[in-house]
């Protein structure tokens, strides 16, 4: 690995997560606003043949892990052929997917060794699914979940954790682990464009484990050990298939271990979820010039923490991470 991903802060940065589109089959109501967002022409979207173009430069310097997400990455017509050319490259490919038409591209993913697999599920009940999602796909997402365990895929489950929403499924959604070789990731609620947050609506990592604590007891909560650079922090019930695990990207950020970079649907580099300074790769690309230095000087630029949200109350200032894009439009 050279320097070109390597931060000021002597961060490596080999996970490299690509939104292939800003379109998606789904309406969530903390990822994108009601109205949708205004989609980009078709010609500023990257073509596959620039996606493997860029994701081989990304691992000619260092990249060991690419993961496909969107909007929904699914949906792409051209999605076989972006999984050829990508399983081309000596890189681990995950993908992150609503899991809506999972069951369509089995047979793909199993082909080019695609195994692991993340699904977005916020909610157990088929009528909060279709509240949060704006549409009525509860069943098939939840059928496509056990399809992916029964051909032994590696799926963890995302659920956004909102108040007064889905936080009185926290132990149902780890009861599933019973019986499911899954990981369940409780995720808080995090500020992005349009989504309306507020800090009020997020439920903590503390609550959560106040939640879990008190309804299993202490020593039947075994705190895992994290991977590198994990942005989850890892825990089983002692005797469950699975486990569960929350990412506090709010209250307890994990900045220190970050190794993620994200390429935008249109071929723009975004050095951190929250930044709201963005580079633009595809452009130079297509003007056939050098891409390597836009990286590394994006790279460099990388603030320590959130974008420069370093702090609670800046990460509340909605004049700061209001200038970021919606979650459709990143990825996540
Ligand atoms: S907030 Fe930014 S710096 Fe922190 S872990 Fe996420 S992507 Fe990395």
């Amino acid at each position: 690995m050279n320097n070109t991903l390597t931060d000021s802060f002597k961060r490596k940065h080999t996970y490299l997560r690509i939104s292939l589109t800003e379109r998606c089959n789904l309406r969530c109501t903390y990822c994108m606003p009601a109205e949708g967002i205004p989609l980009l022409p078709k010609s500023h979207i990257m073509a596959y043949d620039e996606i493997y173009t860029i994701a081989k430069t990304f691992v000619d310097n260092g990249v060991t892990k690419i993961r496909l997400t969107g909007g929904e990455p699914l949906i792409r017509k051209d999605i076989p052929v972006i999984l050829e050319k990508l399983a081309s490259l000596k890189v681990e490919v995950a993908i992150t997917t609503n899991g809506i038409t999972i069951d369509r591209h089995l047979d793909t993913l199993k082909k080019y060794n695609i195994r692991n697999i993340n699904v977005s599920l916020d909610t157990l009940s088929e009528g909060k699914f279709k509240e949060i999602t704006r549409r009525n796909q509860f069943q098939k997402v939840y059928q496509n979940i056990i399809l992916l365990v029964e051909n032994g895929f590696n799926v963890k489950i995302n659920a956004v954790l909102i108040k007064d929403f889905n936080e009185d499924e926290i132990i149902d959604f780890i009861e599933m682990t019973k019986e499911l070789p899954i990981s369940f990731r409780f995720i808080e609620f995090m500020p992005f464009d349009g989504n309306k947050w507020d800090l009020k609506k997020m439920v903590s990592y503390a609550e959560i484990m106040k939640k879990v604590t008190s309804h299993f007891s202490e020593e039947t909560v075994e705190r895992l050990q994290d991977a590198e650079n994990d942005t989850s922090k890892n825990y089983r019930i002692k005797g469950f298939k699975g486990r569960f695990a929350i990412i506090s990207s709010v209250t307890n950020p994990f900045c220190d271990s970050c190794n993620r970079l994200r390429l935008t649907a249109d071929g723009k580099l975004k050095n951190c979820l929250f930044s709201a300074t963005e580079s633009d790769i595809l452009t130079s690309l297509r003007a056939g010039k050098s891409i390597e230095p836009i990286i590394q000087k994006a790279v460099l630029g990388k603030f320590k923490v959130r974008g420069g949200m370093d702090t609670l109350k800046k990460l509340q200032e909605p004049k700061l991470h209001s200038k970021n894009r919606s979650m459709i439009a990143i990825g996540g």
